[in-house]
């Protein structure tokens, strides 16, 4: 309660500094419910003090002052004891001053409900508005320049139910970034639809179920096939073969998040970096050209040839295939971070950088020290976000028993 009534009152807003010197209006203005024992034992005797008035205690002493200094012969006190100059202001202490509470908040874990996930993602992440998307919506979401208006035939709705382990898994996705940057981009909408439409030239809603999500100017769309992945490399290529990590739902959606907030980061970057950052990140990387090509930013040859503004030796072309050649030295996270273009080589990166670092800086060290170096200029962008707890197991252990314990 106190907290309550200092944070209210905070600092420069000092609640009796009226020169009325009445506390009782001034805490009755304030419209705050105060136990009576909180204004008696500190608030409101320090503002005795301050607005002039005296304790009992300082009365008394006062008198008997008074009384020795009437037999003073200085001169300074007038013959009827009264003190001509203003005693000097006994010095106030400040008010305390309370760090406002930030709310504790623990990573959900399992199944929780829709109004869970509701209600955690705005508290925490700042986002206003969840919903499942409708029919009317997705058809006008769809709606391109220079093609009718989009009609969706068999529209179906789709949202993870009024309970599901997914909604943890999406929140942990967006815990994973505030873990990584101490930030997240802006999400003010999130919205929920069964499968993303591309119309086609007569308005027709054509279903595309390669994609899983989408992210743009702050909404967060999320479609069914949200759980497939882009099977990013979990090492790095040393010989044939890509390693990478067999599906699992829970971190194919965690992943799938964190790469649909790469493209908020680069939202937030570009409006950090007056939109050079994908000038910077292509010279960084190795993307070349209109349409941009990849080289292999790790080869000296490539990085004279893009220093000198000149075409690099073709054998340093990285081409989808090529994704996993143990002879590329920069390798990228994933095939699509090639087939996408800069701007999901971008999105894989940070995806990366967050969920597996040191995989990014031995494959990829360039995109590495590129996100390492600018983030702190982007993050100027983003939402401060305080990682989140894990909570604690509870209950028995199970206690070791010799060498049975060991597996
Ligand atoms: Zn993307």
């Amino acid at each position: 309660m106190q907290e309550k009534f200092l944070q209210n009152i905070s600092p420069g807003q000092e609640p009796a500094s009226n020169t009325s010197g009445d506390v009782t209006e001034s805490i009755r203005n304030s419209q705050i419910y105060l136990p009576r024992t909180s204004v008696q034992g500190s608030v409101l005797s320090e503002n005795e003090n301050k607005s002039g008035e005296v304790t009992k205690l300082q009365r008394s002493q006062l008198a008997s002052f008074i009384q020795r200094k009437k037999n003073d012969s200085s001169g300074i006190y007038n013959t009827h004891g009264i003190i001509q100059r203003q005693p000097a202001p006994v010095p106030i202490p400040p008010l305390r001053t309370v760090t406002p509470v930030i709310t504790q908040r623990y990573r959900p874990t399992g199944s929780i409900t829709r109004q869970e996930f509701d209600r955690y993602v705005k508290t925490n992440f700042g986002v206003a508005d969840v919903h499942t998307g409708t029919q009317q919506e997705q058809e006008q979401r769809s709606t391109r320049l220079n093609i009718p208006t989009v009609t969706i035939p068999n529209w179906q709705r789709w949202d993870p139910g009024t309970a599901s382990d997914d909604y943890t898994s999406i929140i942990n996705g967006i815990e994973n970034m505030a873990d990584a940057l101490g930030a997240i981009p802006t999400i003010r909408t999130i919205t929920f639809f069964k499968v993303f439409y591309n119309p086609d030239a007569a308005g027709t809603g054509i279903p595309d179920t390669s994609i899983g999500a989408t992210f743009g100017a702050g909404s967060l769309t999320i479609f069914e096939a949200f759980s497939g992945s882009t099977y990013p490399a979990i090492g790095i290529n040393t010989a044939s073969g890509a390693p990478t990590a067999p599906a699992n739902r829970e971190r194919d959606i965690a992943h799938t998040i964190t790469h649909e907030l790469g493209h908020g980061v680069a939202e937030a970057a570009m409006a950090s970096q007056n939109n050079q950052t994908f000038v910077e990140f292509r010279a960084a990387v190795g993307w070349i050209g209109t349409p941009e090509v990849l080289y292999d930013i790790g080869q000296p040859t490539v990085r004279a040839a893009i220093a000198t503004q000149t075409q690099p030796p073709s054998q340093h072309r990285i081409t989808p295939a090529r994704w996993y050649d143990n002879t590329v030295s920069e390798q990228p996270m994933s095939r699509y971070a090639i087939d996408g273009g800069p701007s999901e080589d971008f999105a894989e990166s940070i995806a990366a950088y967050i969920n597996n670092p040191s995989v990014l800086q031995q494959r990829s060290p360039a995109r590495y020290t590129f996100i390492r170096n600018n983030i702190n200029t982007w993050r100027t962008r983003m939402r401060a976000t305080m990682p989140a707890r894990v909570r604690p197991p509870v209950g028995d252990f199970p206690i070791p028993e010799g060498d049975r314990s060991m597996a």
